[in-house]
């Protein structure tokens, strides 16, 4: 059931489903003590918030948070997160964005603090529900600057970490924001060991690209966020080969074609001279 039609999810069953996430959030180790917050929206101006200083992993359905996305005006028994800022920021600036879900996932975390972004094309599932995990630069936890920023990396991705600090994820609705931590960090617990093994086969852009294609089967906009475009996307060894093959034997027909110029100057200069 909806508040307004089917786009919006009712008060009382976020603050259920807060409690539930919540606790799963705290179970996996994605949060420590009282860190992490969660938000829906449940109309064009309002949304719901976990409160300040309680840990995740016990919540009630009582202390979740009215909160005035334009005007930041609350309503509750507890007071709102202090990344609320972060959480209407977000909102403000994608009005397709229905959930957030902001957590500190230690092997995330840790690429956050190594400087090193998910930005590489090896995991399928990766590619077709979040696409490419980018690094939002520091800035102080809680403040307009921060949350101005993240506001404004979020806007071409699903899911992003903060440089040492943690990650945040976006979705349609709660379900969709917290399997993407949760996806998120799965990726980044893979791409750890992957570096470990010392060998990574990257899926190449026609694959990439196919898994594009599967997007619109799971009700998602092809392509996922700058796959195929990212600065970082690094093609597989064939790939580059090819290309270099193709590369190296263009040199060398318009070596060919300088040459045979070079030999046409000289005889035509020897039949003028002759
Ligand atoms: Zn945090």
């Amino acid at each position: 059931m909806s508040r307004q039609g089917q786009d919006y999810p009712t008060e009382s069953e976020s603050r259920a489903l807060f409690v539930e996430l919540g606790r799963r959030l705290y179970q996996r180790g994605f949060v420590a003590a009282n860190d992490g917050n969660i938000s829906v929206r449940l109309s064009p101006d309002w949304i719901l918030a976990t409160p300040t200083g309680v840990s995740k992993g016990f919540m009630s359905v009582d202390q979740m948070v009215l909160v005035n996305l334009v005007n930041g005006e609350w309503k509750g028994i507890l007071k709102p997160s202090t990344e609320i800022r972060m959480h209407r920021a977000i909102y403000l600036a994608r009005h397709d964005v229905r959930a957030v879900v902001h957590a500190h996932p230690p092997i995330a975390t840790a690429f956050s603090v190594a400087g090193i972004p998910l930005d590489q094309s090896i995991l399928a599932e990766v590619i077709v529900s979040i696409g490419t995990i980018p690094i939002a630069e520091y800035h102080t936890p809680s403040t307009q600057e921060f949350a101005d920023h993240v506001a404004y990396c979020i806007q071409k991705y699903e899911a992003i970490l903060l440089a040492n600090h943690g990650a945040v994820t976006v979705g349609k609705d709660l379900e969709q924001a917290f399997f993407r931590m949760e996806t998120l960090e799965h990726y980044a617990h893979i791409s750890w060991i992957v570096r470990q093994l010392g060998s990574e086969n990257v899926l190449s852009f026609n694959q990439v690209r196919e898994l594009m294609a599967l997007r619109s089967m799971y009700g998602l906009q092809p392509p996922a966020p700058d796959c195929l475009t990212c600065p970082n996307y690094q093609k597989p060894t064939e790939e580059r080969q090819n290309e270099e093959t193709v590369s190296a034997s263009q040199e060398s027909s318009s070596l060919n074609k300088q040459t045979i110029e070079t030999i046409v100057r000289a005889v035509l200069r020897q039949l003028e001279t002759s």
